[in-house]
């Protein structure tokens, strides 16, 4: 609580969340402040914070305690976030990391001094009952025991393009964007000169299009991230052209051996030896790497693009076939050596493992507090800035302990969640500068 408030002024930037309600006895600032704290520590659901809503401890941290015996009911809580101000509510999340920039914790950058943000495609939740305006939607085939399909439902998701810095040692959200459906996409234009004219689009919007609207924001927000790492979806010449103009580099994993440019780039190696051979003593493996620089058979891309391939052995598994991993560099990483190119391809996975998993397994993230677009959206900047002022404060203050707790994250964290809850109970006044 200390180091959030100090460091990183938590409780004015809590207190600036506005909503739509009109002069409500419970202000935008306090729920706001009520849902931070419930994401922090980890309370299930909203029928669990009801009763937390009129106990003491829980109304101090909040700031709200002498005045108040009872804050609101969660009805209110629900109803706030339905009508909360996005920009106010992402502006936590936000301010946060650029004071954290500013305070130099990303300043040494990570391979070659720079910064880097994984992005993929993750969906929280679906239903096959509750849905809303901004949910997507799918047919499934239903199939009985046999195997057999039955029939066709529909079922109704959300699924966000996720932005994570990521770094040898803490992954913190930068920014997320929505998927929209094909009724909330713009129109857009077909033809040219006298006949263009505005088309509805019949299609729900790609994983591509929202990562791109969530990349021009990460660059205008966070002008010193360097590079974007994704999968082999953004693996084409239209992306790579959009990071191009946005002065960012690009490491992206390359799956398909038909595509150029690693098409071409197989065709050379085909004979060569490897180029370079890595012996990595500490993760027990041997890394074969090839490299080709300055590739231009990408008739969608203009520049030049490198690829590196690089083949995993883990020498305690002796009879497993070696991984192999092929990547496309643009920008900046194109001068990192092929064995780094390579590390930060594979903390891609930091997205899929330390995030999306610890979301939904410890952070709640996949239940349905409130099935509203901009209540999901409003809840997930509250819980996101917690999840990173937590990341924060264990890597920049807590570094022995994390030690003390073992190798496992994720059991480290809870741990911490747990002692912070069991605190909660015995704090008598909390200095909470509301200023
Ligand atoms: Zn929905």
């Amino acid at each position: 609580m200390a180091y959030g408030r100090k460091v990183f002024d938590l409780g004015s930037r809590l207190g600036r969340v506005v909503d739509s309600r009109r002069a409500p006895r419970t202000s935008a600032g306090l729920v706001a402040a009520t849902v931070f704290y419930a994401g922090l520590l980890r309370i299930r659901s909203f029928n669990a914070l009801e009763p937390r809503l009129a106990e003491q401890p829980f109304l101090r941290l909040l700031g709200a305690a002498p005045e108040r015996e009872r804050l609101c009911s969660v009805d209110t809580v629900g109803r706030c976030l339905c009508g909360m101000d996005l920009d106010s509510v992402r502006a936590i999340l936000v301010g946060m990391l650029q004071k954290a920039e500013r305070n130099k914790v990303f300043r040494e950058g990570w391979h070659g001094a720079l910064r880097y943000v994984a992005i993929d495609g993750w969906e929280p939740f679906c239903s096959r009952h509750r849905h809303c305006p901004e949910c997507l939607v799918r047919r499934v085939k239903i199939k009985a025991k046999n195997g057999k399909t039955i029939g066709v439902r529909l079922e109704y998701y959300h699924r966000y393009a996720v932005a994570l810095l990521i770094d040898e040692r803490f992954d913190l959200v930068v920014d997320f964007e929505p998927l929209l459906p094909k009724d909330l996409r713009p129109p857009t234009t077909k033809g040219k000169g006298p006949t263009a004219r505005l088309v509805k689009v019949c299609l729900d919007e790609g994983e591509q299009t929202a990562a791109t609207r969530l990349i021009k924001r990460v660059r205008q927000t966070f002008g010193w991230i360097d590079v974007v790492v994704a999968d082999a979806l953004y693996a084409n010449g239209p992306f790579l052209t959009t990071l191009d103009s946005l002065g960012l580099g690009a490491v992206i994993v390359a799956h398909k051996e038909t595509d150029e440019p690693l098409r071409e780039a197989l065709h050379l190696w085909a004979d060569e030896a490897p180029h370079k051979i890595v012996e990595d003593t500490n993760a027990h493996e041997t890394i074969a790497l090839w490299d080709c620089r300055d590739l231009e058979t990408l008739s969608s891309y203009e520049g030049k693009i490198r690829c590196v391939r690089g083949c995993v052995t883990r020498l305690k598994h002796s009879g497993e076939p070696p991984s192999t991993w092929c990547m496309l560099v643009t920008g900046k990483p194109t001068r990192l050596a092929p064995e780094k190119v390579l590390a930060v391809a594979r903390a891609r996975w930091h997205i899929e493992n330390t995030a999306f998993h610890q979301w939904t397994t410890r952070w709640r993230l996949g239940h349905v507090f409130r099935h509203h677009p901009d209540a999901l959206r409003s809840l997930f900047w509250l819980f996101l800035a917690a999840f990173d002022l937590l990341t924060l404060f264990q890597y920049l203050q807590l570094r022995s302990y994390g030690r003390d707790c073992g190798k496992n994250v994720t059991r480290t964290i809870s741990r911490l969640i747990d002692q912070m809850l069991d605190e909660l109970a015995c704090w008598q006044r909390l200095a909470w500068d509301t200023s």
